[in-house]
């Protein structure tokens, strides 16, 4: 908008239809003092000011219009009809004018400065308001860095107080921050501690997981400076994720030394209890299989019942102590597997008649699929053991349902074959499935109602590994479970 001041209201008619016509938006003014008033309320692009007013003249005016910061910026060209000399002329740039025009005005010259000073307060308008904007932009950016300073102070003192040794890695990896405990295993906070020759190098198990973007996760053990001695920590490194993108990495060393040696201890007298335990179960056996023979009993009399219920529960037992020793084997790398070419359908068939004839309940189990008709490199007696496992579990966790399908794929482009066992019974929930294949670990709500050890599934996955293929499970409470392995075909 632009304000004319002049007390001659025809001059004032004249230039504001002249500068109308050519769209530019025009308030007047009649005195000095009412621009004041207009200059000091409105915001205006440029004023056009006549030097001859009574009262106050158009310098005045533009003094005072110099010294407020709303207007000392406002372009002023001045008019003038006598004071066209050059002493005037100067007065009127040194109070603040941007141009000095005399009267009789040419309309033609006049608004080629019109436009140029509007065009100009408009840019300078537009530069202000840019440099407001980045001033406020610096600010908030210096707030929040500082604000982001605070905060991982804060983190890293959190991580100070962990009795973990804790450290952080910038988005190359390189560690940037370390809590105290890291010193007793590094002397430098670049260096990761000294791991056994025998265990995974950190850096490069790190660098793999950053690749991928994927957290780490490591039983590892490494060189205490001081004692010189090297313990068990489960090494964990996670991901920090800034809208999608990975930021940083946090990282802890937990020292789980004393649980290893107890698990070691522990496995060590499971291998000598099983192993303790076959010996005497072996000859009971053979004993009470002679003394069934020799004694010759009728089949129907109660005692050849029960003979043949001693010989179940040596079955049972047998089946437990045959399992905690696979677990020992595992645990010492000994669970040994012997691949020939075998018909995958007939060891199939196998489990499911072992399972038909051992479980005196009425058992129904339906086959479905396309039958894997084909030789596969396995090892029988594991796969059928696998296979019995899952078949067993299918019935015994489904007390109130009888059926079982088994379903196998043969899938020649990813080249294996998979193998389903449903179930319609008491189900898993979703967060334990995972789970149920470690070691010794059973469903909480159901271990009461079933007998069980928690190896089966373990066993069942560490021979399926062996063969590189996979083992899983899908499951929904009170409707069933299915689970699976696959076997490559080659
Ligand atoms: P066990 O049956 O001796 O406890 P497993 O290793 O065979 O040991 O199974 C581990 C756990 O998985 C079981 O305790 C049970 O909680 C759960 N589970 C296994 N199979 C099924 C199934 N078909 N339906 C529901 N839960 C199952």
């Amino acid at each position: 908008m632009i304000l004319i001041v002049d007390d001659n209201q025809s001059n004032l008619y004249s230039l504001q239809k002249l500068l109308e016509s050519k769209d530019f938006q025009v308030e007047t003014a009649g005195s000095g003092e009412e621009a004041l008033g207009k200059a000091l309320k409105n915001d205006y692009a440029l004023i056009i000011l006549d030097v001859q007013m009574p009262d106050m003249d158009g310098f005045e005016v533009a003094e005072t219009l110099a010294d407020y910061s709303k207007t000392k910026d406002v372009p002023i060209i001045f008019l003038s009809a006598v004071n066209t000399d050059k002493k005037f002329i100067t007065q009127g740039y040194a109070s603040g004018g941007k141009d000095y025009v005399t009267k009789p005005v040419d309309p033609e010259i006049l608004l080629l400065k019109v436009k140029t000073f509007y065009n100009l307060q408009e840019q300078n308008i537009a530069m202000k308001k840019t440099q407001q904007n980045l001033e406020l932009e610096v600010k908030g950016r210096r707030e929040s860095q500082v604000t982001m300073k605070s905060q991982i102070d804060h983190f890293h003192l959190m991580l100070e107080s962990l009795p973990q040794i804790a450290f952080t890695l910038n988005e190359e990896g390189i560690v940037d921050f370390v809590n105290g405990k890291w010193y007793q295993y590094s002397d430098n906070e670049q260096d990761f501690p000294e791991t056994h020759p025998d265990d995974h190098n950190i850096s490069e198990e790190l660098e793999r997981c950053r690749k991928k973007g994927k957290a780490l996760e490591l039983e590892i053990r490494i060189k205490n400076i001081i004692s010189g001695h090297y313990r068990y920590h489960l090494l964990r490194v996670t991901p920090v994720y800034d809208e999608h993108r990975i930021k940083n990495w946090v990282g802890t060393f937990t020292d789980i030394d004393d649980q290893k040696k107890v698990e070691k201890e522990k496995d060590e007298f499971l291998s000598i209890a099983s192993h303790e335990l076959k010996t005497p179960l072996t000859s009971i056996k053979a004993y009470v299989q002679l003394l069934e023979r020799k004694l010759k009993l009728d089949k129907e009399s109660p005692e050849a019942g029960f003979v043949t219920k001693v010989q179940t529960q040596i079955e049972k037992l047998n089946t437990l102590i045959t399992d905690l020793l696979d677990v020992s084997k595992i645990e010492n790398g000994k669970l040994k597997i012997n691949k020939k070419p075998v018909n995958l359908e007939n060891v199939i068939s196998n489990a499911i008649e072992t399972i038909l004839q051992t479980h005196e309940q009425q058992v129904k189990i339906e086959r479905h699929g396309t039958k894997p008709d084909i030789l596969i490199p396995l090892d029988e007696i594991r796969i059928e053991q696998v296979l019995i496992n899952f078949l067993t579990n299918a019935v015994k966790y489904s007390p109130h349902n009888n059926q079982v399908i088994v379903t196998t794929f043969v899938d020649h482009e990813a080249q294996e074959v998979r193998v389903n066992v449903t179930d319609f019974g008491i189900g898993i929930p979703d967060f334990k499935q995972d789970a149920v294949f470690k070691k010794f670990y059973r469903v909480e709500e159901s271990s009461l109602q079933f007998q069980g050890m928690g190896i089966g599934l373990f066993i069942c996955s560490e021979i399926i590994k062996q063969h590189h293929g996979s083992v899983g499970v899908s499951s929904i409470v009170d409707e069933g479970s299915t689970f699976y392995f696959t076997l490559p075909l080659n």
